[in-house]
């Protein structure tokens, strides 16, 4: 097989040259001419069955060229048969759920916490008609039941990056589907169904997008999974739009490059945050003690780009002072972004579960992007130690200067080195 660069760049678009063109078409028909109206009626069925292929499209809903292209290219990177793309990450763990639970009547599912909230939220609410029993990872076992249709399992976890061993946990479900949710380390840095995933999961929003400008999910898994997935994705119409599926597949192609140069940037912030005075703890896979299970080199190729940390100080108000790094929910973009779990993407995970998984209110998720990591480490430690400069300037009387009076240099000014 061809290294990972290579795939990236190349999959989805091995019939480009025959094409004539240098770059995927975007097909954005949404429907397609059915002249022999019996065979048009055959194609559906055939879509409707979970087909990966069929004579003709008949509807954008059944199936789109574009967003196939992106399909294969993923799977091709995660080394599966398949992969079914959906409108966004939450509607692709939806169709998992529906397709391992609900479309086989097992109506139970076994989660491992720290999940992404809204994935908790959603198997936690009941809204699809399943229970959840959430259990330790190395617990699963006494978890399943006869009616269990599927295991969840992040790792590197959202937001604490919490690292589970995926083969010890697809040993514990027995014949009970896992779906590994990768998003976190992308196919780059770990391949779940290497390790017996029977589902990999990523928001492809995240880092498979990788500019902030394209909300997607996929699912890679064997051609017969696939069939249940494109058989609910028909019905329920959680399809990704073709315009996405371009983005997606275009943004796969800077996807090692970005992770590598992104968890480089990682390693350093993480190492420096650790130690700082206005940090309590750091969480990342490359730190002493990030990787209790040892799964680093076996299971996971790299630490990724995403860690955690706790403040000193109320989250909310380092998170207030940075100037460079972006305020925002979501991660695996170009720039660097921090948000507060307990306040944002975990807020619907009930409190108490929430703290005993390992998510702090003092918690703050950090997404290194592409920046220089010195201009990245400027705007954290400035930000994270609002009276050390004063200490510099006003020995001995630091308390009385006002936290007000430091981070407020127009931008810009730190350039003008004559003054
Ligand atoms: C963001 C995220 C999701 C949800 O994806 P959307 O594209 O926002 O629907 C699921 N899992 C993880 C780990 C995420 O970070």
């Amino acid at each position: 097989m061809t290294g990972m660069r290579t795939r990236a760049v190349h999959g989805g678009r091995e019939d480009l040259a025959g094409l004539g063109v240098h770059v995927p078409p975007v097909d954005l028909s949404t429907t397609y001419p059915v002249p022999d109206q019996v065979a048009g009626g055959e194609a559906l069925q055939a879509w409707a069955g979970g087909a990966h292929t069929a004579a003709s499209p008949v509807y954008a809903r059944l199936h789109n060229p574009t967003v196939a292209r992106f399909e294969q290219a993923l799977a091709d990177l995660e080394g599966t048969e398949r992969a079914v793309a959906f409108g966004s990450g939450m509607a692709a763990v939806t169709a998992v759920v529906q397709a391992a639970c609900l479309l086989r009547d097992r109506p139970h599912v076994v989660a491992v916490r720290p999940l992404y909230g809204g994935t908790d939220h959603l198997l936690a609410s009941g809204l699809l008609g399943v229970r959840t029993t959430y259990a330790a990872a190395d617990r699963v076992d006494t978890a399943i039941r006869a009616d269990t249709g599927l295991v969840v399992l992040e790792t590197p976890a959202n937001p604490n990056l919490d690292l589970a061993d995926i083969a010890d946990v697809v040993a514990r479900a027995g014949d009970v589907p896992v779906l590994v949710d990768n998003t976190f380390a992308t196919p780059v840095l770990q391949n779940p169904a290497a390790h017996g995933a029977a589902y990999v999961l990523h928001s492809a929003t995240k880092y498979l997008g990788g500019h902030g400008d394209v909300l997607g999910g996929v699912v890679a898994c064997s051609q017969e999974r696939a069939e249940g997935l494109r058989q609910v994705r028909i019905v329920t119409g959680a399809v990704l739009h073709p315009l996405g599926g371009y983005l997606l597949h275009r943004g796969l192609a800077t996807l090692p490059l970005r992770v590598e140069a992104a968890q480089r940037g990682a390693v350093e912030l993480a190492r420096r945050l650790d130690g700082h005075p206005g940090v309590g703890a750091v969480r990342h896979p490359s730190l002493p003690g990030g990787d209790p299970l040892g799964v680093l080199g076996r299971q996971l190729r790299g630490p990724g780009a995403v860690l955690a940390f706790t403040t000193r100080e109320d989250p909310a108000a380092v998170v207030a002072r940075l100037r460079l790094v972006t305020p925002a929910v979501s991660l695996g973009s170009v720039d660097t972004l921090i948000e507060h779990p307990a306040a944002l993407t975990h807020r619907l995970v009930d409190a108490a579960d929430r703290e005993e998984s390992g998510v702090p209110r003092s918690l703050l998720r950090l997404s290194v992007g592409l920046e220089d990591v010195e201009d990245v480490w400027d705007d954290l430690d400035r930000s994270l130690s609002p009276r050390r400069v004063h200490l510099k300037s006003f020995p001995g009387d630091s308390a009385m200067v006002p936290d007000s009076g430091y981070g407020a240099k127009p931008d810009g000014v730190n350039n003008v080195t004559a003054f």
